[in-house]
């Protein structure tokens, strides 16, 4: 016996990438890693954690989510630990696809402040694989790519990532593999129960707009529903309330930064917005909105670095109604993705939110009335002054009159619909129940 030898080991697996568009998810890969871990009695020292990064990267798959399992093992399981997990993505990735860049790392004890900054960056901004690559070596984590392997750069993030502020949580439930690229059955009337029954404690389960159910994926993926949530008893009790009429082969709980506009944290001034970088950007209003093919609603904004055009694509319903009803000289902060000048575009701000800080106002000008009997006049011409038609006065030095029509909208902030929310997207629902670092401490 070595027992009284034995040390625990802290160990984070950090992986990213194993997915496409054919099908497959990473999540699932977790799932199926997390169920081996466990058999092998490795303890878990916080839930799985799901971090959506950037997602306005060129390359991402769909939701550009990597995993993290965070786990506490005798050391002479840490080789085991690191073969099961090697073996399982190798098994459940699309290698044969191009474009599927599966990394996965492993680092050991406590997470370097320097890896947390990555994190941070990589969900915020763009980084790149030799950035991950020096931080490896640095401090002696272990690292496995595929293909390009720019996995490695999500499997690093996701291990610096600690969820430590505001958070979330979402119930994943998977299908059977002969049910999978089939419509997936679940009783929609039990979605809509559950989200009565637990919101403010559950989000984005319903489309208040259209009422369509939102926990649903459409793809070929193995996810039968996810159900977002504020903590793990919540999400929990909704997978209870959510009615199948497919078997749930397996469930996970994940803690995630979905929700929290984790990726929003960059103000920065028009003349510094790059591509691809998600931003908040305040501007006045400098062009009159309009509706380009596809009704994706467009406009200019403008401060004293630059201009930029900013986009309301037509799924994200109430914002493009509300960009319809910019004026000139409004002013707005703009939250969301730079896309970059194409051939046929400029460098454009895709909208995820908008706030009105100011509005500018709205004037009429109409001919005075007639002094003498009332009646509305008519110009005479520029600089003529105007006649009354009915009693044929003429008053040379009569002005128009200006009026201030009430704008139809107010400043407020307006938020993509949930259908076409990101993932990272705080949604209304949760503003108010954020949680900082102290209140998540338990
Ligand atoms: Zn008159």
């Amino acid at each position: 016996m070595r027992t009284e030898t034995m040390t625990k080991l802290k160990m984070h697996v950090g992986f990213d990438d194993t997915d496409s568009r054919r099908g497959g998810c990473t999540t699932y890969v977790a799932a199926l890693i997390i169920e081996k871990l466990r058999k092998l009695g490795v303890y878990f020292t916080d839930y799985p954690s799901l971090v959506r990064l950037n997602p306005n990267v060129p390359w991402k798959t769909r939701g550009n989510g990597a995993l993290c399992l965070r786990i506490l093992c005798d050391d002479q399981l840490c080789d085991k630990v690191k073969e099961l997990a090697v073996e399982t993505v190798e098994k459940e990735s699309d290698l044969s696809n191009r474009g599927t860049d599966p990394g996965i790392v492993f680092l050991e004890g406590e997470v370097p402040k320097e890896v947390e900054d990555f994190a941070e960056r990589t969900i915020t901004g763009i980084v790149t694989k030799n950035e991950a690559l020096k931080l490896i070596k640095k401090f002696h984590a272990e690292a496995n790519g595929y293909n390009e392997g720019r996995g490695i750069i999500g499997g690093l993030a996701a291990i610096g990532a600690r969820l430590r502020g505001d958070h979330t949580f979402e119930c994943i439930t998977y299908r059977n593999k002969e049910n999978r690229g089939t419509p997936r059955r679940i009783d929609e009337s039990s979605v809509i129960i559950m989200n009565k029954q637990l919101e403010p404690s559950v989000f984005n389960n319903v489309d208040p707009e259209t009422g369509r159910i939102l926990i649903t994926p459409r793809g070929p993926d193995p996810i039968l529903y996810g159900i977002r949530g504020e903590t793990p008893e919540a999400v929990n009790r909704g997978h209870e309330i959510v009615v199948s009429y497919e078997p749930v082969e397996r469930w996970v709980i994940f803690k995630t930064n979905q929700g929290t506009d984790a990726h929003l944290k960059r103000a920065v001034s028009i003349g510094d917005v790059r591509p691809y970088n998600p931003v908040v950007v305040q501007g006045e209003v400098a062009t009159q909105p309009r509706i380009i093919q596809g009704g994706h609603v467009i406009f200019r904004i403008k401060d004293n670095t630059g201009s930029v055009d900013c986009a309301a694509y037509e799924p994200t319903g109430v914002l493009r109604d509300v960009a319809m009803k910019m004026m000139r000289g409004d002013l707005v902060e703009l939250y969301g993705g730079i896309r970059p000048k194409s051939s046929k575009n400029p460098m454009t701000v895709n909208i995820e939110k908008l706030r009105i800080i100011k509005l500018a106002s709205l004037q009429v000008s109409m001919n005075p009335l007639c002094p003498a009997c009332g009646k509305r006049t008519k110009s005479m011409g520029k600089g003529q002054g105007f006649e009354c038609p009915k009693c044929g006065f003429h008053g040379p030095h009569l002005k128009k009159i200006l009026f201030e029509i009430e704008r139809p909208i107010k400043p407020c902030l307006f938020i993509s619909s949930p259908r076409s929310q990101r993932h990272l997207t705080k949604p209304f629902e949760r503003y108010g129940l954020e949680k900082s670092e102290n209140s998540a401490k338990r």
